[in-house]
């Protein structure tokens, strides 16, 4: 028996329709707001930050967190940059050269470090904890303040209207479940028909895993089994400008397009009688962490600089994540020679104006990993309207060239001997 073809959507009750249009209209009315009432605000604020720049004087970010001496000096950040590290531009980018690690910010409290938030020398494996997005009650130890900033200099009325865009899809990442739930005989056949139709909505790589307690953040309550990470490509010739206004908008084109896959789908599966949500990173408080998942489910392998290689696209993805108890078979994760290459390879390490990379795998939540200096990097991308110079410079992200890239390596390496 093969699975049944997923319909296009389940409309629900007349009770589910009124609590969708309530959704909608709160969403109007969040939008009318932030049209009307944030962006004069927040030109007026980026004015007052030009101006403040223009004097030589710093904005203050007015930091809640812990007062001088309440916390050890060395789990303090250390925003400022090794600036003595070896600094080379890749030809391949096209502004004529990177913004210097300069910062026309100060906290008035320094910010727990993100390494130690994240993990950075703990050798038992745990949740990840979030940094910059809220789960409810827990405290975002300080960064949030240069959150705020980032979103605040550096929002353009694109990302402005990604944003929009993406809050009016989010209404419908839940939603009515269809109340007659359609039997599972053949996983396999469904996962192909989810594959197939997320790949029709536009995801570019589409994989499925099991979700572990590893791949959700501290304090959040996930009550699916399974994880559908797609994939969607971003604006290359944008993103050869990083860090610049048109890279955010290319990244935020990309997430809200990866947004439109996962919701999409979820209210398909949901048309199935199974539960279904879509999560993807800008809207969303933080739950899962989307870029372990999709490593686990085969879209491609960690880089040296923190984010996914896939062997099709490189880094120049962006991720969308369905959560599901649709039964499903899951994907392996790949070798796809990732590691063997970025041993030997130190483009984004020397790319990368903060000096924020590793050169090395530390140990990370129990884990020897790739590893970013976070005290490093996010200050300098909240300073330049977002970055990803690393994840452009890399040799994978190049057109066509990360499968001849994969095979050498795989080949590179020593045979069994028989
Ligand atoms: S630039 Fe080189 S070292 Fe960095 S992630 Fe890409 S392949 Fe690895
Ligand atoms: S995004 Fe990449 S290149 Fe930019 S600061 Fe962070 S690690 Fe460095």
């Amino acid at each position: 028996m093969t699975a049944p073809l997923m319909p296009s959507s389940y409309r629900g009750t007349l009770r589910d329709r009124l609590r969708l249009w309530g959704r909608s209209l709160s969403r109007i009315v969040e939008i009318t707001i932030m049209t009307f009432m944030v962006v004069g605000p927040i030109r007026v604020i980026q004015w007052h930050f030009q101006h403040k720049r223009q004097r030589g004087e710093k904005v203050i970010l007015r930091s809640p967190y812990a007062p001088a001496g309440a916390v050890p000096a060395d789990q303090l950040a250390q925003i400022a940059p090794h600036i003595n590290g070896p600094a080379r531009k890749s030809k391949l980018m096209k502004r004529e050269s990177y913004p210097k690690p300069e910062y026309h910010f100060a906290f008035r409290r320094v910010p727990l470090s993100g390494n130690v938030i994240n993990g950075l020398g703990e050798t038992t494996k745990r949740q990840p904890t979030p940094i910059l997005f809220h789960v409810t009650g827990q405290d975002s130890q300080g960064w949030d303040t240069l959150d705020q900033y980032l979103r605040i200099k550096n929002t353009t009325l694109r990302v402005l209207r990604l944003m929009v865009h993406m809050l009016w899809i989010g209404r419908e990442s839940t939603g009515p479940i269809a109340p007659i739930q359609q039997p599972i005989a053949d996983p396999a056949e469904m996962t192909t028909q989810v594959k197939a139709t997320a790949r029709d909505l536009g995801a570019i790589l589409v994989g499925v895993t099991e979700l572990k307690p590893t791949q959700t953040f501290e304090g959040s309550d996930v009550p699916y089994r399974y994880a559908i990470s797609c994939a969607v490509p971003m604006d290359r010739e944008e993103m050869l400008l990083a860090p610049s206004a048109a890279t955010a908008g290319a990244i935020f084109d990309a997430y809200t397009e990866a947004a439109v896959v996962s919701t999409e789908l979820a209210k398909r599966i949901r048309a199935l009688g199974w539960g279904a949500v879509s999560t993807s990173t800008v809207m969303d408080k933080a739950e899962i962490a989307h870029v372990p998942i999709a490593i686990a489910a085969g879209l491609g392998q960690l880089g040296k600089h923190g984010s996914i290689i896939t062997k099709e696209y490189g880094s120049n993805v962006r991720l969308g994540t369905v959560l599901t108890n649709l039964p499903l078979v899951v994907d392996e994760p790949l070798d796809i020679g990732v590691d063997d290459f970025c041993a030997n390879c130190q483009i984004c390490t020397t790319n990368c104006p903060p000096q924020a990379i590793f050169d090395t795998k530390q140990m990370v939540r129990g884990e020897e990993k790739w590893f970013v200096n976070f005290d490093a990097c996010f200050p300098y991308f909240a300073s330049n309207h977002s970055c990803a110079i690393c994840i452009e410079v890399c040799p994978w992200s190049e057109e066509g060239r990360g499968a001849s890239i994969s095979q050498k390596m795989l080949e590179k390496r020593p045979q069994p001997s028989t």
